[in-house]
C-alpha cells in the first residue's frame, strides 16, 4: 500500500470491500477485494488519504472513514513487531 515498512503478516491487518461497505477483516477469510494495511496509525492514515480506495477500487462512504478512523485510533503509532 505504498508503505515501506517490511513487517510479517501478523503485523497487518486486511480491509475487505463488502457490498454495504468496506469491512475490517481480522481473521483474514471475508471473501472480497482486500488490502492489508500495517497496524500503525501512520500506515492507516495514508492509506486513508487514498490508497486503500485506489486498492479497493471503491469510494470511502462517510460510515466507512468513521470505521475505519476509530480502528486506527486503537493502533499504536509505528506497528511493533510482537514475538
Ligand atoms: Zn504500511
Amino acid at each position: 500500500m505504498g508503505c515501506r515498512t517490511v513487517l510479517s503478516k501478523r503485523a497487518l491487518t486486511r480491509v475487505v470491500r463488502q457490498p454495504d461497505g468496506v469491512q475490517i477483516d481480522p481473521t483474514g477469510k471475508l471473501a472480497g477485494r482486500g488490502a492489508y494495511l500495517h497496524n500503525s496509525r501512520s500506515c492507516w492514515e495514508r492509506a486513508l488519504k487514498g490508497g486503500l480506495a485506489n486498492a479497493l477500487k471503491v469510494t470511502l462512504s462517510e460510515a466507512d472513514r468513521q470505521m475505519l478512523s476509530e480502528f486506527m485510533a486503537t493502533l499504536p503509532e509505528e506497528a511493533v513487531e510482537e514475538g
